[in-house]
């Protein structure tokens, strides 16, 4: 076991004001202060335990970030109103005009679009690299790089960032490595492995309802008391907060990840094994012909296995189209985009997800365009769900 984050979480003590087993909800947007100092005291970032207006810190918002923070085993830990808030929030705290930011080059959609579009207007310099690549990495690096910036496992190809080497590297020329592990909640913890800031988009796995957008930060508490300074942090005054009333929700969540996790995992499993042995090509880091098989498996947390996502290449356009018609109207699940819903989601990531890429870079990264991303759901049936999916597949000639 390298790290148990599920325990780490388990072993909080969070209780209610009147003792409640869930944490109170503080639905207030500032607080009062019995003495007059303390305000001042508080706005100085020197008041322990004080809360000063909830743009700043919300009790509730605390609870879950202390729960974030527990499981990434950082030392703090920020909640955000969407995963882009946390990704562009924490990018904007580490880099000014005219740093260098290096990134991999397949990337959720939104963070390559605000990369490769957003950042240059104000004068911050990105290099788009293959991850997988260290030397290309290395040889990427300027004086002014100040972050390399990847996803534990990238959106959609499943490939897995080597994130000790990578840390490795960034460290020696003082750069830090920041890492979106959305994909991998438990299953991967960067910071134990090197990383100095973790992102995450709540909205998919660690909520898993898909009833709202949110987003953490997970970092040192001096990154995160910078971030949230009232005279230059970039989340405080930028302001994308979570609302607490949602924090109290997500925290409910949080604690069943571990459980969500496995069976996702479990069956994603399933699903790419029993399509993989009927000729489909299937793109996950469970199977041992991914080429990242070997490396997920050194770096994995014990007990959560390799992930809820996997990708099947159709090809084309149409045939894709047409399997994702036929497995919805089968009940397999929901021609929908995001991931980690207890139901199977599936979409064509180049048309939707990814489709902020250019189509050239696109093919350059492997993404083909009949590539249908799967997230695989909660079901407790899979091989139902399999049999059901093969005879789309039946039915489109797809298989024999
Ligand atoms: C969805 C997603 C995001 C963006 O998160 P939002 O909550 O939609 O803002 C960022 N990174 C990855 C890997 C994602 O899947």
């Amino acid at each position: 076991m390298k790290y148990d984050p599920a325990t780490r979480i388990q072993e909080l003590k969070q209780f209610g004001e009147f003792g409640g087993v869930n944490p109170s909800i503080t639905d207030s947007s500032t607080y009062t202060f019995l003495q007059a100092h303390d305000m001042e005291d508080t706005f100085h970032g020197h008041a322990e335990g004080c809360f000063l207006y909830s743009r700043h810190w919300n009790p509730t918002n605390k609870y879950l970030a202390d729960a974030l923070a527990a499981m990434d085993d950082t030392e703090s830990a920020w909640v955000t109103s969407s995963g882009m808030a946390a990704i562009t929030c924490a990018l904007l705290q580490l880099c000014k005009s005219g740093d260098h930011v290096i990134t991999s080059v397949t990337t959720y959609g939104g963070t390559y679009a605000f990369l490769k579009n957003w950042l240059p207007k104000y004068n911050i310099e990105v290099s788009f690299v293959n991850i997988s690549d260290i030397e290309g990495i290395r040889k990427a690096i300027q004086p002014n790089t100040k972050v390399i910036y990847t996803e534990s496992v990238t959106n959609p190809l499943l490939q897995v960032s080597n994130i000790p080497v990578i840390a490795k590297l960034a460290h020696v020329n003082g750069i830090q490595l920041m890492v979106d592990n959305t994909f991998s909640p438990m299953i991967f913890s960067p910071k134990v492995l090197g990383a100095d800031v973790v992102v995450y988009s709540m909205t998919k796995f660690i909520n898993g309802k898909n009833d709202c957008v949110a987003g953490a930060i997970c970092a040192s508490k001096k990154f995160i008391d910078d971030l949230s300074n009232v005279n230059d942090g970039t989340a405080m005054l930028l302001g994308p907060v979570l609302d607490p009333i949602r924090s109290s929700s997500i925290l409910k969540n949080l604690n069943t990840l571990h459980i969500r996790m496995q069976q996702h995992s479990k069956n994603a499993l399933y699903l790419a094994q029993q399509l993989e042995a009927v000729g489909l090509n299937v793109r996950y880091p469970g199977l041992k012909i991914h080429p990242d098989y070997e490396l997920h498996t050194s770096l994995m947390n014990k007990y959560f296995g390799y992930g809820g996502i996997f990708a099947i290449d159709l090809k084309t356009v149409e045939i894709a189209e047409q399997f994702m018609q036929g497995i919805q109207d089968k009940g397999v699940g929901y021609l929908a985009v995001s991931l980690g819903y207890f139901k199977t989601l599936f979409s064509l990531s180049g048309k939707s997800t990814s489709s902020e890429i250019p189509k050239d870079v696109q093919k350059e990264m492997g993404l083909s365009e009949g590539l249908v991303r799967f997230s695989v759901g909660l079901d407790h049936n899979i091989e139902k769900i399999f049999e059901l999916i093969k005879l789309v597949l039946e039915d489109l000639k797809l298989i024999r």
